[in-house]
Protein backbone atom coordinates (compact mmCIF):
# COMPACT_ATOMS: atom_id res chain seq x y z
CA UNK A 1 0.00 0.00 0.00
CA UNK A 2 1.08 3.57 -0.62
CA UNK A 3 0.63 7.36 -0.05
CA UNK A 4 0.18 10.39 -2.42
CA UNK A 5 0.81 13.93 -2.05
CA UNK A 6 0.79 16.87 -4.55
CA UNK A 7 1.08 20.75 -4.98
CA UNK A 8 1.07 22.86 -7.11
CA UNK A 9 1.97 26.59 -7.64
CA UNK A 10 3.70 27.30 -4.15
CA UNK A 11 6.82 28.46 -2.91
CA UNK A 12 6.97 25.96 -0.78
CA UNK A 13 5.93 22.91 -2.68
CA UNK A 14 8.76 20.45 -1.53
CA UNK A 15 8.30 21.22 1.94
CA UNK A 16 4.73 21.16 2.26
CA UNK A 17 5.00 17.47 0.65
CA UNK A 18 7.46 16.44 3.09
CA UNK A 19 4.92 17.39 5.88
CA UNK A 20 1.84 15.95 3.60
CA UNK A 21 3.99 12.47 3.35
CA UNK A 22 4.48 12.48 7.24
CA UNK A 23 0.83 12.08 8.00
CA UNK A 24 0.79 9.52 5.04
CA UNK A 25 3.63 7.54 6.90
CA UNK A 26 1.01 5.31 7.86
CA UNK A 27 0.01 4.19 4.22
CA UNK A 28 3.72 2.56 3.68
CA UNK A 29 7.37 2.72 5.60
CA UNK A 30 9.25 1.34 3.44
CA UNK A 31 10.52 3.91 1.35
CA UNK A 32 9.75 7.59 0.62
CA UNK A 33 10.52 10.15 -2.54
CA UNK A 34 9.99 13.63 -3.42
CA UNK A 35 10.09 15.52 -6.95
CA UNK A 36 9.82 18.72 -7.81
CA UNK A 37 9.69 20.60 -11.06
CA UNK A 38 12.14 23.76 -11.52
CA UNK A 39 12.75 25.74 -14.75
CA UNK A 40 12.08 22.97 -16.87
CA UNK A 41 13.85 20.11 -14.74
CA UNK A 42 12.27 17.18 -12.42
CA UNK A 43 14.55 17.13 -9.39
CA UNK A 44 14.10 13.62 -7.29
CA UNK A 45 14.87 12.24 -4.05
CA UNK A 46 14.17 8.88 -2.90
CA UNK A 47 15.56 6.30 -0.39
CA UNK A 48 14.40 3.45 2.02
CA UNK A 49 12.81 3.71 5.30
CA UNK A 50 10.80 6.85 7.18
CA UNK A 51 10.12 10.15 5.66
CA UNK A 52 12.33 10.94 8.92
CA UNK A 53 15.21 9.32 7.68
CA UNK A 54 15.17 9.75 3.84
CA UNK A 55 15.44 13.87 4.17
CA UNK A 56 17.02 16.15 5.93
CA UNK A 57 17.36 19.78 5.28
CA UNK A 58 19.75 19.61 3.03
CA UNK A 59 18.30 17.18 0.90
CA UNK A 60 15.17 19.03 0.50
CA UNK A 61 17.12 22.77 -0.21
CA UNK A 62 18.12 20.58 -2.85
CA UNK A 63 14.27 20.22 -4.17
CA UNK A 64 13.28 24.32 -5.04
CA UNK A 65 10.42 24.64 -7.46
CA UNK A 66 6.24 25.50 -7.34
CA UNK A 67 5.30 22.12 -7.89
CA UNK A 68 5.98 18.76 -6.61
CA UNK A 69 5.01 14.86 -6.03
CA UNK A 70 5.57 12.99 -3.13
CA UNK A 71 5.44 9.23 -2.50
CA UNK A 72 5.59 6.80 0.90
CA UNK A 73 5.58 3.05 -0.20
CA UNK A 74 4.49 -0.40 1.25
CA UNK A 75 5.71 -3.11 -1.20
CA UNK A 76 2.75 -5.11 -2.26
CA UNK A 77 4.23 -5.85 -6.05
CA UNK A 78 8.10 -5.46 -6.47
CA UNK A 79 10.65 -6.09 -4.16
CA UNK A 80 11.68 -3.72 -0.99
CA UNK A 81 14.78 -2.32 -3.11
CA UNK A 82 15.55 1.30 -3.51
CA UNK A 83 14.92 0.78 -7.52
CA UNK A 84 11.14 0.85 -6.55
CA UNK A 85 10.95 3.25 -4.85
CA UNK A 86 8.78 6.10 -5.81
CA UNK A 87 8.28 8.64 -7.67
CA UNK A 88 9.34 7.23 -10.52
CA UNK A 89 11.21 9.49 -13.16
CA UNK A 90 11.66 8.96 -16.45
CA UNK A 91 12.52 10.90 -19.80
CA UNK A 92 9.58 10.58 -22.11
CA UNK A 93 9.26 11.69 -25.49
CA UNK A 94 6.49 13.92 -23.73
CA UNK A 95 9.82 15.28 -21.91
CA UNK A 96 10.86 14.19 -17.82
CA UNK A 97 7.48 12.77 -16.34
CA UNK A 98 7.38 11.71 -12.42
CA UNK A 99 4.89 8.99 -11.46
CA UNK A 100 3.39 8.12 -7.83
CA UNK A 101 1.08 5.52 -7.32
CA UNK A 102 -1.10 3.69 -4.93
CA UNK A 103 -2.75 0.35 -5.69
CA UNK A 104 -2.36 -2.64 -7.67
CA UNK A 105 -2.93 -3.12 -11.48
CA UNK A 106 -4.53 -6.72 -11.80
CA UNK A 107 -2.73 -7.74 -15.44
CA UNK A 108 0.42 -5.60 -14.95
CA UNK A 109 2.43 -8.98 -15.57
CA UNK A 110 1.10 -9.79 -19.21
CA UNK A 111 1.32 -6.01 -20.03
CA UNK A 112 4.66 -6.07 -18.65
CA UNK A 113 5.64 -9.15 -20.62
CA UNK A 114 3.84 -7.50 -23.90
CA UNK A 115 5.65 -4.37 -23.57
CA UNK A 116 9.33 -6.07 -22.99
CA UNK A 117 8.61 -8.26 -26.18
CA UNK A 118 8.37 -5.36 -28.01
CA UNK A 119 11.64 -3.74 -26.77
CA UNK A 120 10.47 -1.70 -23.54
CA UNK A 121 13.39 -2.29 -20.73
CA UNK A 122 11.97 -1.98 -17.36
CA UNK A 123 14.22 0.04 -14.32
CA UNK A 124 11.99 -1.52 -11.56
CA UNK A 125 9.60 -4.43 -10.87
CA UNK A 126 6.86 -2.41 -9.90
CA UNK A 127 3.40 -2.43 -11.60
CA UNK A 128 3.81 1.24 -11.75
CA UNK A 129 6.39 1.31 -14.19
CA UNK A 130 3.94 -0.63 -16.74
CA UNK A 131 2.16 3.37 -16.88
CA UNK A 132 5.35 4.72 -17.85
CA UNK A 133 6.05 2.55 -20.91
CA UNK A 134 2.34 2.63 -22.24
CA UNK A 135 2.88 6.73 -21.76
CA UNK A 136 5.96 6.30 -23.90
CA UNK A 137 3.91 5.00 -26.46
CA UNK A 138 1.38 7.64 -27.03
CA UNK A 139 2.51 9.88 -28.80
CA UNK A 140 0.32 13.64 -28.95
CA UNK A 141 0.19 15.71 -25.50
CA UNK A 142 0.95 14.03 -22.49
CA UNK A 143 -2.65 14.53 -21.22
CA UNK A 144 -4.24 12.60 -23.82
CA UNK A 145 -0.99 10.10 -23.92
CA UNK A 146 -2.16 9.41 -19.95
CA UNK A 147 -5.86 8.92 -20.93
CA UNK A 148 -4.86 6.66 -24.14
CA UNK A 149 -2.84 4.46 -20.91
CA UNK A 150 -4.60 4.64 -18.34
CA UNK A 151 -7.62 3.06 -20.98
CA UNK A 152 -5.64 -0.27 -21.41
CA UNK A 153 -5.27 -0.53 -17.64
CA UNK A 154 -7.04 -2.68 -15.32
CA UNK A 155 -7.14 -3.07 -11.13
CA UNK A 156 -6.49 -0.02 -8.56
CA UNK A 157 -5.07 3.37 -9.53
CA UNK A 158 -5.11 6.42 -7.65
CA UNK A 159 -2.09 8.42 -9.72
CA UNK A 160 -0.03 11.68 -9.23
CA UNK A 161 2.17 12.79 -12.46
CA UNK A 162 4.51 16.11 -12.66
CA UNK A 163 6.02 17.40 -15.81
CA UNK A 164 7.87 20.61 -15.70
CA UNK A 165 4.47 22.75 -16.42
CA UNK A 166 1.72 20.31 -15.05
CA UNK A 167 0.27 18.23 -12.48
CA UNK A 168 -2.25 14.98 -13.72
CA UNK A 169 -4.04 13.53 -10.72
CA UNK A 170 -5.97 9.90 -11.76
CA UNK A 171 -8.50 8.04 -9.96
CA UNK A 172 -9.14 4.40 -11.51
CA UNK A 173 -13.27 4.38 -12.48
CA UNK A 174 -13.98 2.16 -9.29
CA UNK A 175 -12.25 4.21 -7.35
CA UNK A 176 -10.55 1.31 -4.81
CA UNK A 177 -7.96 4.11 -3.10
CA UNK A 178 -9.08 7.15 -1.92
CA UNK A 179 -7.65 9.80 -3.20
CA UNK A 180 -8.88 13.70 -2.02
CA UNK A 181 -8.65 17.51 -3.71
CA UNK A 182 -7.83 20.51 -1.36
CA UNK A 183 -6.88 24.02 -1.60
CA UNK A 184 -4.33 26.01 0.06
CA UNK A 185 -4.38 29.65 -0.73
CA UNK A 186 -4.15 29.59 -5.12
CA UNK A 187 -2.47 26.30 -4.56
CA UNK A 188 -3.73 23.05 -5.20
CA UNK A 189 -2.87 19.99 -2.85
CA UNK A 190 -4.08 16.30 -3.51
CA UNK A 191 -3.54 13.66 -1.06
CA UNK A 192 -4.22 9.91 -0.34
CA UNK A 193 -6.09 11.32 2.82
CA UNK A 194 -7.28 14.42 4.65
CA UNK A 195 -4.96 13.52 7.83
CA UNK A 196 -2.32 14.91 4.92
CA UNK A 197 -4.26 17.95 3.65
CA UNK A 198 -5.39 18.96 7.52
CA UNK A 199 -1.94 18.57 8.41
CA UNK A 200 -0.53 21.63 5.83
CA UNK A 201 -3.37 23.53 6.62
CA UNK A 202 -5.20 23.00 3.05
CA UNK A 203 -8.85 22.81 3.00
CA UNK A 204 -10.65 19.56 1.85
CA UNK A 205 -12.72 20.27 -1.38
CA UNK A 206 -14.02 17.05 -2.48
CA UNK A 207 -12.80 13.39 -3.98
CA UNK A 208 -11.07 13.18 -6.78
CA UNK A 209 -14.34 10.84 -8.43
CA UNK A 210 -13.46 7.47 -9.19
CA UNK A 211 -12.61 7.74 -13.20
CA UNK A 212 -11.64 10.89 -12.83
CA UNK A 213 -8.79 12.96 -14.32
CA UNK A 214 -8.09 16.21 -13.10
CA UNK A 215 -5.11 18.73 -15.44
CA UNK A 216 -2.99 21.09 -12.99
CA UNK A 217 -1.24 23.73 -14.37
CA UNK A 218 -0.24 26.82 -11.88
CA UNK A 219 -3.60 27.24 -10.48
CA UNK A 220 -5.69 26.31 -13.00
CA UNK A 221 -7.37 23.45 -13.54
CA UNK A 222 -9.39 21.11 -15.99
CA UNK A 223 -11.70 18.34 -15.08
CA UNK A 224 -12.36 15.56 -17.15
CA UNK A 225 -13.81 11.86 -17.07
CA UNK A 226 -12.54 10.08 -19.76
CA UNK A 227 -12.83 6.36 -18.37
CA UNK A 228 -15.66 4.15 -19.53
CA UNK A 229 -18.13 3.95 -16.55
CA UNK A 230 -18.38 0.77 -14.25
CA UNK A 231 -21.55 -0.59 -13.01
CA UNK A 232 -21.00 0.74 -9.55
CA UNK A 233 -17.68 2.17 -7.55
CA UNK A 234 -16.02 -0.66 -5.41
CA UNK A 235 -13.92 1.65 -2.64
CA UNK A 236 -11.66 -0.11 -0.34
CA UNK A 237 -13.98 -0.87 2.79
CA UNK A 238 -10.81 -2.28 4.16
CA UNK A 239 -9.45 1.11 4.09
CA UNK A 240 -12.06 2.13 6.78
CA UNK A 241 -11.49 -0.95 8.66
CA UNK A 242 -7.67 -0.94 9.50
CA UNK A 243 -5.67 0.96 7.15
CA UNK A 244 -6.87 4.96 6.97
CA UNK A 245 -5.86 6.53 10.05
CA UNK A 246 -8.62 7.40 12.07
CA UNK A 247 -8.37 11.43 11.53
CA UNK A 248 -8.95 11.41 7.82
CA UNK A 249 -12.31 11.39 5.64
CA UNK A 250 -12.32 8.84 3.58
CA UNK A 251 -15.24 7.91 0.98
CA UNK A 252 -17.25 10.94 2.67
CA UNK A 253 -16.70 9.72 6.36
CA UNK A 254 -14.66 10.38 9.33
CA UNK A 255 -12.76 7.29 9.54
CA UNK A 256 -12.86 7.23 13.68
CA UNK A 257 -16.67 7.68 13.51
CA UNK A 258 -16.60 5.17 11.11
CA UNK A 259 -15.13 2.30 13.26
CA UNK A 260 -16.76 3.33 16.64
CA UNK A 261 -20.44 2.82 14.81
CA UNK A 262 -18.54 -0.58 13.89
CA UNK A 263 -17.73 -1.23 17.55
CA UNK A 264 -21.30 -0.15 18.02
CA UNK A 265 -23.06 -2.77 15.53
CA UNK A 266 -20.94 -5.52 17.04
CA UNK A 267 -21.97 -4.76 20.29
CA UNK A 268 -26.00 -4.73 18.95
CA UNK A 269 -24.80 -8.36 17.58
CA UNK A 270 -23.31 -9.68 20.64
CA UNK A 271 -25.51 -8.57 23.26
CA UNK A 272 -25.86 -11.95 24.93
CA UNK A 273 -22.14 -11.76 25.92
CA UNK A 274 -21.76 -10.98 29.28
CA UNK A 275 -18.04 -9.42 30.38
CA UNK A 276 -16.73 -6.84 32.97
CA UNK A 277 -14.42 -4.85 30.49
CA UNK A 278 -13.74 -4.15 26.95
CA UNK A 279 -9.96 -4.00 25.71
CA UNK A 280 -8.83 -3.11 22.80
CA UNK A 281 -5.52 -4.31 20.91
CA UNK A 282 -4.23 -0.80 20.62
CA UNK A 283 -3.82 0.99 18.69
CA UNK A 284 -6.39 -0.62 15.67
CA UNK A 285 -9.15 -1.80 18.08
CA UNK A 286 -9.65 1.26 19.99
CA UNK A 287 -12.05 3.05 18.06
CA UNK A 288 -14.36 -0.04 17.56
CA UNK A 289 -13.27 -0.62 21.30
CA UNK A 290 -15.07 2.64 22.23
CA UNK A 291 -17.84 2.42 20.19
CA UNK A 292 -18.76 -1.01 21.85
CA UNK A 293 -18.58 0.16 25.64
CA UNK A 294 -21.06 3.25 24.46
CA UNK A 295 -23.45 0.63 23.00
CA UNK A 296 -23.36 -2.35 25.39
CA UNK A 297 -22.23 0.57 28.91
CA UNK A 298 -19.69 -2.29 29.89
CA UNK A 299 -16.33 0.10 30.98
CA UNK A 300 -13.81 0.25 28.58
CA UNK A 301 -10.24 -0.18 29.67
CA UNK A 302 -6.44 -0.12 28.38
CA UNK A 303 -5.84 -3.09 29.30
CA UNK A 304 -3.25 -3.55 26.98
CA UNK A 305 -0.57 -1.03 26.48
CA UNK A 306 1.85 -0.42 23.20
CA UNK A 307 5.17 0.46 23.34
CA UNK A 308 5.74 2.93 20.27
CA UNK A 309 9.78 2.38 19.97
CA UNK A 310 9.99 -1.29 19.29
CA UNK A 311 10.14 -1.37 15.09
CA UNK A 312 11.24 -5.10 14.49
CA UNK A 313 12.06 -7.91 16.95
CA UNK A 314 15.14 -10.30 15.55
CA UNK A 315 15.11 -12.27 19.18
CA UNK A 316 14.03 -15.64 18.16
CA UNK A 317 16.84 -18.47 19.05
CA UNK A 318 14.30 -20.22 21.06
CA UNK A 319 10.19 -20.28 22.39
CA UNK A 320 11.35 -18.87 25.58
CA UNK A 321 12.86 -16.01 24.06
CA UNK A 322 10.64 -15.53 21.29
CA UNK A 323 7.55 -15.73 23.87
CA UNK A 324 9.22 -12.44 26.03
CA UNK A 325 10.04 -10.66 22.67
CA UNK A 326 5.95 -11.15 21.78
CA UNK A 327 5.21 -8.31 25.19
CA UNK A 328 7.93 -6.34 23.95
CA UNK A 329 5.42 -4.29 21.35
CA UNK A 330 2.07 -5.26 23.80
CA UNK A 331 2.12 -5.44 27.58
CA UNK A 332 -0.87 -6.70 29.91
CA UNK A 333 -2.06 -4.45 32.61
CA UNK A 334 -1.65 -7.27 35.05
CA UNK A 335 -3.89 -5.18 37.39
CA UNK A 336 -6.61 -3.90 35.18
CA UNK A 337 -6.99 -7.72 33.70
CA UNK A 338 -6.74 -10.07 36.62
CA UNK A 339 -10.29 -12.18 37.47
CA UNK A 340 -11.72 -10.37 35.04
CA UNK A 341 -14.38 -11.35 32.03
CA UNK A 342 -12.88 -9.41 29.00
CA UNK A 343 -14.21 -8.29 25.46
CA UNK A 344 -11.25 -7.97 23.60
CA UNK A 345 -11.42 -6.06 20.67
CA UNK A 346 -9.12 -5.36 17.34
CA UNK A 347 -10.33 -4.75 13.88
CA UNK A 348 -9.45 -7.63 11.94
CA UNK A 349 -7.69 -11.07 11.66
CA UNK A 350 -5.26 -11.81 9.10
CA UNK A 351 -3.31 -14.82 9.85
CA UNK A 352 -4.17 -15.22 13.57
CA UNK A 353 -0.71 -15.15 14.71
CA UNK A 354 -0.65 -12.31 16.52
CA UNK A 355 -4.25 -12.39 18.38
CA UNK A 356 -2.77 -15.77 19.73
CA UNK A 357 -0.03 -14.24 21.00
CA UNK A 358 -2.58 -11.46 23.07
CA UNK A 359 -4.49 -13.63 23.83
CA UNK A 360 -2.21 -15.97 25.41
CA UNK A 361 -0.06 -13.27 27.44
CA UNK A 362 -4.01 -11.73 28.73
CA UNK A 363 -4.33 -15.74 30.07
CA UNK A 364 -1.04 -15.50 31.93
CA UNK A 365 -2.12 -11.31 33.22
CA UNK A 366 -4.89 -13.71 34.80
CA UNK A 367 -7.84 -12.83 32.89
CA UNK A 368 -10.58 -15.08 33.82
CA UNK A 369 -12.76 -14.91 30.28
CA UNK A 370 -11.74 -13.77 27.29
CA UNK A 371 -14.28 -12.81 24.70
CA UNK A 372 -12.68 -12.10 21.21
CA UNK A 373 -14.83 -9.60 19.05
CA UNK A 374 -13.86 -8.60 15.57
CA UNK A 375 -14.96 -5.19 13.73
CA UNK A 376 -15.01 -6.98 10.27
CA UNK A 377 -16.10 -9.92 8.90
CA UNK A 378 -13.37 -12.84 8.34
CA UNK A 379 -11.01 -12.53 5.91
CA UNK A 380 -11.42 -15.46 3.39
CA UNK A 381 -9.94 -14.22 0.38
CA UNK A 382 -6.38 -12.04 -0.60
CA UNK A 383 -6.55 -8.18 -1.88
CA UNK A 384 -5.31 -8.20 -5.81
CA UNK A 385 -6.10 -4.00 -5.10
CA UNK A 386 -3.31 -2.91 -3.26
CA UNK A 387 -3.90 -4.00 0.35
CA UNK A 388 -0.94 -6.47 1.93
CA UNK A 389 -3.14 -9.33 2.43
CA UNK A 390 -1.04 -12.47 2.60
CA UNK A 391 -2.07 -15.87 0.11
CA UNK A 392 -5.32 -17.41 0.45
CA UNK A 393 -3.72 -20.56 2.60
CA UNK A 394 -2.28 -17.86 5.00
CA UNK A 395 -5.36 -16.29 5.70
CA UNK A 396 -6.58 -18.50 9.06
CA UNK A 397 -10.71 -17.69 7.91
CA UNK A 398 -9.61 -19.04 4.60
CA UNK A 399 -9.05 -22.85 5.98
CA UNK A 400 -11.23 -22.70 9.20
CA UNK A 401 -14.41 -22.83 10.68
CA UNK A 402 -15.35 -20.14 13.40
CA UNK A 403 -15.09 -22.56 16.08
CA UNK A 404 -11.40 -23.76 14.89
CA UNK A 405 -10.09 -20.39 14.93
CA UNK A 406 -11.92 -20.10 18.38
CA UNK A 407 -10.06 -22.97 19.52
CA UNK A 408 -6.88 -22.11 17.99
CA UNK A 409 -7.03 -18.44 19.65
CA UNK A 410 -7.28 -20.40 23.11
CA UNK A 411 -10.56 -17.75 23.92
CA UNK A 412 -14.51 -18.58 25.48
CA UNK A 413 -15.53 -17.52 22.56
CA UNK A 414 -14.97 -15.64 19.24
CA UNK A 415 -17.44 -12.93 16.94
CA UNK A 416 -17.21 -11.44 14.00
CA UNK A 417 -19.01 -7.99 12.86
CA UNK A 418 -21.80 -9.10 9.89
CA UNK A 419 -20.78 -7.92 6.50
CA UNK A 420 -24.33 -5.81 6.81
CA UNK A 421 -23.16 -4.61 9.80
CA UNK A 422 -19.94 -3.55 8.67
CA UNK A 423 -21.39 -2.17 4.99
CA UNK A 424 -24.51 -0.27 7.24
CA UNK A 425 -21.58 1.99 8.71
CA UNK A 426 -19.05 2.21 6.08
CA UNK A 427 -21.32 4.12 3.95
CA UNK A 428 -23.34 5.94 6.90
CA UNK A 429 -26.94 3.62 6.38
CA UNK A 430 -25.87 3.18 2.56
CA UNK A 431 -24.19 0.02 2.33
CA UNK A 432 -23.48 -0.01 -1.93
CA UNK A 433 -20.28 1.12 -3.81
CA UNK A 434 -17.93 -0.75 -1.70
CA UNK A 435 -14.93 -3.30 -2.29
CA UNK A 436 -15.55 -6.83 0.03
CA UNK A 437 -13.30 -9.33 -2.14
CA UNK A 438 -11.52 -9.93 1.06
CA UNK A 439 -14.74 -10.59 3.20
CA UNK A 440 -16.70 -12.26 0.13
CA UNK A 441 -14.55 -13.67 -2.71
CA UNK A 442 -16.54 -11.81 -4.85
CA UNK A 443 -13.88 -9.26 -7.33
CA UNK A 444 -14.79 -6.50 -8.83
CA UNK A 445 -13.11 -6.57 -12.00
CA UNK A 446 -11.53 -9.86 -13.62
CA UNK A 447 -8.40 -11.30 -11.98
CA UNK A 448 -5.74 -13.60 -13.62
CA UNK A 449 -6.45 -16.92 -13.48
CA UNK A 450 -2.98 -17.89 -12.00
CA UNK A 451 -3.37 -15.65 -9.22
CA UNK A 452 -6.31 -17.12 -7.99
CA UNK A 453 -6.90 -19.16 -5.13
CA UNK A 454 -8.05 -22.78 -6.24
CA UNK A 455 -11.43 -22.80 -5.33
CA UNK A 456 -12.26 -19.64 -7.18
CA UNK A 457 -10.55 -20.44 -10.53
CA UNK A 458 -12.98 -20.99 -13.50
CA UNK A 459 -16.14 -20.68 -10.79
CA UNK A 460 -16.86 -17.21 -12.09
CA UNK A 461 -16.67 -15.97 -8.55
CA UNK A 462 -14.09 -13.69 -9.46
CA UNK A 463 -15.94 -11.05 -11.72
P1 LIG B 1 -2.58 -11.48 12.27
O1 LIG B 1 -3.98 -11.98 12.40
O2 LIG B 1 -1.63 -12.05 13.23
O3 LIG B 1 -2.07 -11.66 10.84
O4 LIG B 1 -2.61 -9.92 12.51
C1 LIG B 1 -3.76 -9.18 12.64
C2 LIG B 1 -3.38 -7.78 13.01
O5 LIG B 1 -2.73 -7.15 11.90
C3 LIG B 1 -4.58 -6.91 13.36
O6 LIG B 1 -4.28 -6.27 14.59
C4 LIG B 1 -4.68 -5.89 12.26
O7 LIG B 1 -4.90 -4.61 12.81
C5 LIG B 1 -3.35 -5.91 11.57
N1 LIG B 1 -3.48 -5.86 10.09
C6 LIG B 1 -4.54 -6.08 9.35
N2 LIG B 1 -4.27 -5.94 8.03
C7 LIG B 1 -2.97 -5.63 7.93
C8 LIG B 1 -2.09 -5.35 6.84
N3 LIG B 1 -2.50 -5.36 5.58
N4 LIG B 1 -0.81 -5.06 7.13
C9 LIG B 1 -0.37 -5.05 8.41
N5 LIG B 1 -1.16 -5.30 9.48
C10 LIG B 1 -2.44 -5.59 9.27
Amino acid sequence: MCGIFAVSDSPNASELTHLGLFALQHRGQESAGIVSSHKGELLAHNGMGLVADVFSREVLEKLPGRAAIGHVRYSTTGASHLKNAQPLVFKTIHGPVAIAHNGNLTYALEMRDRLEKRGAIFQSSTDSEVIVHLLARNQGPLEDAVIESLRQLEGAYSLLFLTPTQIIAARDPYGFRPLILGQLGKSFVIASETSALNLVKAQPIREIEPGEMLVIEGNRMKQLKPFKAVPAPARCVFEQVYFARPDSDIFGRNVQAVRREFGRQLAREMEQVKADIVVPVPDSGVAAALGFSDQSKIPFEMGLVRSHYVSRTFIKPTQELRDLAAKLKLAPVIETLKDKRIILIDDSIVRGTTSRKITKSLRAAGARQIHMAVSSPPIVSPCYYGIDTPRAGELIANRNSLEEIRRFLEVDSLHYLSLEGMLKAAGGGDPSGFCTACFTKIYPTPIPDYQLPDPLKASGEAT
